[in-house]
């Protein structure tokens, strides 16, 4: 027998499908197929310059070795990564279970109530926590949630000035963020040691670190008081941990909160993927970047869950944008939040209190041995004065397998956790040459600064303290959600691809896990190798020539190509150039990032085919070729087309001296075929969760890789925690982004290989050609490229059915649901339309299963339309059915209730059964609840 391929594990179709599929597209071959599809002028024919595709069990093996050459020690060094343990009723049923993991963002609330469940606990604890009414879920990490309190308190300020003041006790990395994103804003930074340097006279807002990065706990309140008088508004960057013994920021009158929900069950991963946090006094809310899980009702009035604020996301509106954040990082939150529905309010306040009781003696011990401990309040984190001596301490902590922080030549930084124990303190006593204390010591929170105040007050913080009631109230939410181990999510531009067990497993590997991303780098060597081959791999397939897998999201990948773009100008004294021409059918993130990046955007129309206007793109070069610095176009574009004037559209803007970024979220369909660094572009992100295999998690993680030709790779992200370089700002907090991660697309090219990779592209194609032409007839396809062939996905417009017949959109995607689909992707880019893109990851009885439940409801349309069915009563006016609705003793409703819940070709076993009717998002708005109500609330 021949070694077994992942490819036709990773390929749905197999031979027999394929050429069915063919003939229903009239090909004989994928080769033709592609041929015919993509434009000669961007076609590639060579193959991809990759190792050969290793089995499954030969990927993991390579993989134990990387992990091999990784230590894991105990981490010590705190600044923001702490050891926590992840509870292991929610390591396995959360972070390594597909019905969490495969599950796409929330935005159909009626299929996705657990996972909404899930974020608003993680919501409530944050806003309990810190004191603060609301909060999101969620950012991407404390540095980023940093900048972006800074760009909210500018919105909200009423203050005219451009100063920033950021305590010089924050986190190094969060420093290093702020700074990247204050510059192109034109927002001026100032780092002051506030403990002996005066505010400015003049400043609109204010950033504290709570307790300090040193470990000192300080009372902000007379700061924030010195800010609010002169019109500033303050964010204290808080650790959650701390917070359960501690004063939170709302009590002393902080506007903002952010940081990070880390070390509540999420290990390091080398510096990510954690959940982010942000959360505003009331007044902020409808400021509020990032998604936002509120409470509404559905169509029987019952309590529904669903994202507020926003048909997609409030802030992300193009040219006006004020913030580019769309991927989050759910799967954490839901992870954190679960952390603290599992301990509940005592378990944490007896977590923090370990930790500040291990700190203190830690402290002790060393002050009893003569050296030198600052003398101020602390939580959990101790600086130490060992002069001309500190680099000598850390090196011996290091020989006896623990990492500490070397602030300086005379400093060290000690951090405990809720894993550290007595004899990790007698190894740090050691280091330093003494003999430690034996038994408890007092306490050293500063007694004025005492949390008096109740959090996580809810009953699901208390109800499940048991590990049975836990795993139940785990299993009761998936159940309730439609994930990818369910069926089908034909997510136009989102690519729900198979998420590989093989591909998931090493990401809970200790090994990867439990690395700080400041660990040094001889315990790192594996993960770097890691690092090196993949961002070499991203490279050969993209065709750039230099990849930095630093930003965390897509978002985050366009911002920092577009900085790398805007550096480049700089560098040769073009600093004039800011212009950033984007079609108008862009994804929301492309304007915004380009507006964070400090560009105006000038929109550039698409003609009737949904291509580029050619005329218009000269126009609008003419208009600004001075200032031109870049267009942004997604390819194929996110019509889901290869437009053929791709090559002479990157001339263009090349002669006018600006730059073309490609926005490679649609890889899936060029991968082997064609490579944006050869075709005319000068840099691209792709999205890992989208192309390469890392889940969507129900709307995170990410990683969102920047690439770069040659003349461009100067300019890629820098490293947070090293000292800045001129253009070359950190994008993420963590050097390697969510390294934690990576090892999923590493593991999806190794196993692929040249050959599975082109093949996965075809049948990617393939499949959305067969869905286009077996639903032509039903459905108007909206677009379509050369000889009426589609890329990955294809567009169905309802608009003229909606017209004839009032069914619209949202009617369908929601009579999918009770067919046993998650929509298509909706309205975007054409309101009024579904995205349906297939995969090469659906076999074909899949894909046939959708295509006969599109072609069942285009019949259903037309019995509303023929008036069989009144237009308000309908089973698609009426859908999703739930099983209280079909199973109760009224059914007012002109048609069965068989009709209503099990139509053609639904299966009486396992039927899929949302928990609610339809959810009535507007109402939710006005009533905007976005942390757990009280159970009576349920009720009224
Ligand atoms: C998904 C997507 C993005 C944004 O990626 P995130 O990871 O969600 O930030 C940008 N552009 C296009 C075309 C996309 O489909």
């Amino acid at each position: 027998m021949t070694a077994e391929q992942f490819a036709d594990r990773h390929i749905g179709p197999g031979p027999d499908d394929e050429r069915r599929m063919l003939d229903a597209v009239g090909y004989a071959s994928i080769d033709e197929l592609m041929d015919a599809a993509i434009p000669e002028v961007i076609r590639w024919h060579g193959r991809l310059d990759l190792p050969p595709p290793a089995t499954e069990p030969e990927a993991l093996a390579e993989l134990r070795a990387l992990a091999a050459r990784n230590t894991v020690a105990v981490s010590m060094i705190g600044l923001g990564y702490h050891g926590t343990h992840t509870p292991a009723v929610i390591r396995r049923n959360v972070f390594e279970n597909p019905a969490w993991y495969t599950a796409y963002t929330p935005y159909q609330p009626e299929i996705s109530q657990g996972r909404l469940e899930a974020l608003l606990n993680f919501q409530t604890m944050v806003s309990d926590l810190t004191g603060l009414v609301t909060a999101n879920a969620s950012m991407l990490d404390e540095g980023t949630a940093a900048a972006e309190a800074m760009t909210l308190a500018r919105r909200a300020s009423k203050h005219g000035s451009r100063v920033y003041v950021v305590d010089a006790d924050a986190l190094p990395q969060t420093i290093a963020v702020i700074v990247g994103r204050a510059e192109p804003l034109g927002i001026e930074v100032r780092v002051l040691d506030l403990d002996v340097e005066p505010l400015p006279a003049e400043f609109f807002g204010l950033h504290l670190q709570y307790p300090g990065a040193s470990g000192a706990v300080r009372d902000h309140a007379p700061l924030v008081e010195a800010a609010h008088a002169v019109g500033a508004l303050v964010t204290v960057a808080a650790d959650l941990l701390a917070l359960a013994l501690l004063r939170p920021p709302g009590e002393i009158g902080a506007d903002i909160a952010a940081g990070t929900t880390q070390r509540f069950g999420v290990p390091m991963g080398f510096g990510g993927p954690h959940a982010g946090y942000l959360a505003v006094r009331a007044g902020l809310e409808r400021m509020l970047p990032g998604r936002l899980v509120g409470v509404s009702r559905d169509a029987a009035g019952a309590a529904a869950y669903r994202l507020a604020l926003q048909t997609r996301e409030q802030h992300i509106r193009r040219e006006k944008a004020t913030s580019n954040i769309c991927t989050a990082q759910v799967l954490l939150a839901v992870m954190a939040g679960m952390y603290a529905v599992y301990h509940g309010p005592d378990g944490l306040r007896e977590i923090a209190a370990r930790t500040h009781r291990l700190a203190a003696r830690l402290a002790a011990g060393l002050r009893a041995g003569g050296v030198d401990v600052a003398d101020v309040a602390f939580f959990d984190t101790v600086t130490a004065r060992v002069p001309g001596r500190a680099a000598e301490v850390v090196a011996e902590a290091r020989r006896r397998g623990v990492n500490l922080r070397l602030v300086d030549a005379d400093r060290v930084g000690v951090s405990c956790d809720e894993t550290t124990t007595v004899e990790q303190l007698a190894v740090v006593w050691a280091a330093f040459g003494v003999d430690g204390v034996n038994g408890e010591v007092p306490e050293a929170l500063p007694a004025g600064l005492a949390r008096t105040s109740d959090f996580l007050t809810h009953p699901v913080f208390r109800a499940h303290r048991s590990e049975t009631a836990m795993l139940r109230y785990l299993r009761r939410l998936a159940d309730v959600d439609y994930a990818l181990d369910r069926g089908m999510i034909p997510l136009g531009s989102c690519t729900m691809k198979l998420n590989a067990t093989t591909e998931m497993e090493p990401v809970s590997w200790a090994e990867f896990a439990h690395i700080h991303p400041l660990a040094p780098a001889e315990q790192t060597a594996g993960y770097r190798e890691l690092v090196g081959q993949l961002e070499g791999w991203l490279a050969e397939v993209t065709g750039y020539d230099a990849v930095s897998v630093q930003p965390n999201a897509g978002s985050q990948g366009e911002l920092a190509g577009l900085l790398a773009i805007r550096a480049w100008h700089r560098s040769r004294g073009e600093r004039h150039r800011d212009v950033c021409l984007i079609p108008s059918s862009a994804h929301g993130t492309n304007a915004a990032s380009a507006v964070m990046a400090g560009m105006r955007v000038v929109v550039v129309g698409c003609d009737d085919d949904g291509n580029v206007d050619l005329v218009d793109l000269d126009a609008k070069i003419d208009a600004h070729r001075d200032t031109l610095a870049a267009i942004m176009v997604t390819y194929p574009s996110t019509h889901g087309v290869y437009e053929t004037g791709i090559a002479s559209l990157c001339a263009k803007v090349h002669d006018a001296g600006g730059q073309v970024y490609v926005d490679g979220a649609n890889l899936n369909a060029l991968v082997g075929f064609a490579r944006p660094g050869r075709f005319g572009a000068d840099v691209s992100h792709l999205n890992l969760h989208k192309t390469f295999c890392i889940p969507h998690g129900g709307g995170g993680p990410g990683v969102g890789p920047v690439a770069v030709r040659s003349h461009l790779a100067p300019f890629l992200p820098g490293d947070p925690a090293g000292a800045p370089v001129d253009g070359r700002p950190a994008i993420a907090a963590a050097r390697y982004g969510s390294a934690g991660i990576l090892p999923i697309p590493w593991a999806y090219l190794r196993m692929m290989g040249a050959d599975g990779l082109a093949r996965a592209t075809g049948v990617a194609v393939l499949a959305a050609n067969y869905v286009a032409a077996r639903l032509r007839e039903h459905f108007p396809v909206l677009y379509a490229g050369n000889k009426g062939l589609v890329a990955h996905e294809c567009i169905l417009d309802l608009r003229p059915v909606t017209k004839a017949t009032g069914v619209s959109v949202d009617d369908v995607a929601k009579r999918l649901i009770d067919y046993g689909f998650h929509a298509p992707t909706m309205s975007f880019p054409v309101a009024g339309t579904l995205m349906v893109e297939p995969t090469e990851s659906e076999d074909l009885a899949e894909l046939d299963r959708f295509c006969d439940a599109m072609i069942a409801i285009r019949a259903e349309i037309d019995k509303v339309g023929s008036g069989e069915w009144p237009a308000g009563d309908n089973p698609l006016a009426n859908a999703p059915h739930t099983a209280a609705m079909v199973g109760g003793d009224d059914w007012p409703h002109p048609y069965p209730r068989s009709v209503g819940a099990w139509p053609a070709g639904v299966s009486r076993v396992g039927k899929y059964w949302p928990p609610v009717r339809r959810v009535d998002g507007g109402y939710g708005d006005r009533n905007l609840v976005c942390s757990c109500p009280s159970p009576q609330a349920y009720e009224s």
